[in-house]
C-alpha cells in the first residue's frame, strides 16, 4: 500500500512566511503542461494497479488548479491504480481559490479531507502575512454547506504585535466552527522567507510561549486531542496521510520538488519548473546511512503526543545506541518522561520539541 505526495507549487500570490517549493503563476497553460509531465512521472515511476492507502495534494496551492483540471488528473489516476483501500485523500486550499462548484466538485470526484491554510481570522495581520483574507468566512461557509468529508484548519500564532486579546479572538473564532481538525504552527522566521530579515518584529519567545501554553491547554479543555506536537483533532479525525509519516512509514513524493522515502532509499525531484515539465524529474537518489536514517525516524516519532515504544527504539537502533539514547533521554525528565516502556514528551517537551532532538538524537 503507498502513501502518496503531490506536489502542485502554483499560487496566486507569495505569502512573506513561505519557503516553500512554489511558484506565483495563474497561467493555465502552465498548469496544463505541469499536470501532462506529473501523469507520465506517475507512469514512469508506479506501476499499474498499485494499492493506493492515501493520496495527499500539497503545495504551493492545489486548489487553484480548475475542477476540469483535478477531474482529468484524477480519472487517470482512477484508470491506472488500486484505490479499494484508499483510507484518505486529501487536499491543501486556498480559501480565496474556493467556489461552491469546485467544493462540490472535491466531493464528486472522491477528495475525503481538504485542509485550508486560514491561518488568522484577523484582518489586522493579513498585510504582514500578505494574505488576503476577505474570502476565509465566505470560503468557510461554502465549505460548512457543501462539503461531507473531513475538514483541518492551519492556524499560526505569534504574529508581530500580537496581543493575547488576539490570540484568543483568533481561537474563538476557530473553534466556533465545528470542524474536525486543526493544525496550530508558530510563526517562524524561516531563511529564505520573505520576513527573514524582519527579526527585529518577532515576538519574544516567553510570549510565544505563553500563547502556545494558552492556546492549546484552551483547545485540550474544549476535548480536542493533541495527537501531535501542532496537530489537534475531534472524533479521531487525524490526518492519515501525515501520521503515516511520522509512523516512519514509506512515502511516495510526485511533483516538482517533492521526495520519496521508501525505507533508506531517497528519490529529491528536480525543483527546476522547465527540467519538470521536459520529464527531468529526478534530481538525485542516494540511500540514507544508518545514522541519517535513525535520526530521521526519531525525529519523526517523538512528534506524536502517543510516544515512542522502547520496542520499536529497540528494533531501529543497535542495542549501544539504545543504551546512549536512554542515558540521554534520562538528562531531561522534565521534557520525556517514560511510561508503560514508552517514552512521552512532557508538555514542557511538547514546547521545546527542537530542543529534545538536540539532546538525545545521537
Ligand atoms: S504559504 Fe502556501 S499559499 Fe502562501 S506562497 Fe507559500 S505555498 Fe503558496
Amino acid at each position: 500500500m503507498q502513501n502518496i505526495y503531490v506536489h502542485i507549487p502554483f499560487c496566486q500570490k507569495l505569502c512573506s512566511y513561505c519557503t516553500f517549493s512554489k511558484i506565483i503563476s495563474s497561467d493555465e497553460k502552465i498548469y496544463k503542461k505541469y499536470i501532462e509531465a506529473l501523469k507520465k512521472e506517475f507512469t514512469l515511476r508506479l506501476q499499474d494497479g498499485a494499492k493506493i492507502k492515501t493520496l495527499y495534494f500539497g503545495g504551493g496551492t492545489p486548489s487553484i488548479l480548475s475542477l476540469e483540471i483535478m477531474k482529468d488528473l484524477f480519472s487517470f489516476l482512477y484508470k491506472k491504480y488500486d484505490f479499494s483501500g484508499c483510507v484518505e485523500i486529501c487536499i491543501e486550499c486556498h480559501p480565496s481559490t474556493l467556489s461552491e462548484e469546485k467544493v462540490k466538485g472535491y466531493q464528486e470526484i472522491g477528495i475525503t479531507r481538504l485542509s485550508i491554510g486560514v491561518q488568522t481570522f484577523l484582518k489586522k495581520f493579513e498585510t504582514f502575512l500578505s494574505r488576503p483574507g476577505d474570502d476565509i468566512f465566505r470560503a468557510l461557509e461554502v465549505v460548512k454547506k457543501h462539503f461531507h468529508g473531513d475538514v483541518s484548519l492551519d492556524m499560526i500564532f505569534g504574529y508581530p504585535n500580537q496581543t493575547e486579546k488576539d490570540a484568543q479572538e483568533d481561537l474563538e473564532k476557530l473553534l466556533s466552527y465545528d470542524f474536525s481538525h486543526v493544525s496550530y504552527y508558530a510563526l517562524d522566521y524561516k531563511k529564505n522567507s520573505l520576513i527573514e530579515k524582519q527579526e527585529a518584529s518577532r515576538l519574544p519567545f516567553e510570549k510565544v510561549q505563553r500563547f502556545y501554553n494558552n492556546i492549546f491547554s484552551a483547545m485540550k479543555n474544549q476535548g480536542w486531542n493533541q495527537y501531535e506536537i501542532y496537530n489537534f483533532s475531534k472524533q479521531n479525525k487525524k490526518s492519515l496521510h501525515n501520521l503515516a509519516f511520522w509512523k516512519g512509514e514509506d512515502y511516495m513524493g510526485f511533483g516538482l520538488s517533492s521526495v520519496s522515502c521508501v525505507g533508506r532509499e531517497v528519490c529529491e525531484n528536480t525543483k527546476n519548473i522547465m527540467h519538470y515539465i521536459e520529464g527531468k524529474y529526478s534530481d538525485d537518489i542516494y540511500t540514507m546511512n544508518n545514522a541519517d536514517y535513525t535520526e530521521l525516524m526519531i525525529q519523526r516519532f517523538f512528534r506524536l503526543r502517543e510516544g515512542v515504544s522502547m520496542a520499536v527504539l529497540k528494533d531501529l537502533l543497535s542495542e549501544n545506541n539504545f543504551m546512549q539514547l536512554y542515558e540521554n533521554i534520562k538528562t531531561i525528565p522534565s521534557w520525556v518522561e517514560e511510561k508503560d516502556n514508552t517514552f512521552v514528551l512532557t508538555e514542557e517537551g511538547v514546547m521545546n520539541y527542537d530542543e529534545v532532538m538536540g539532546v538525545i538524537v545521537l
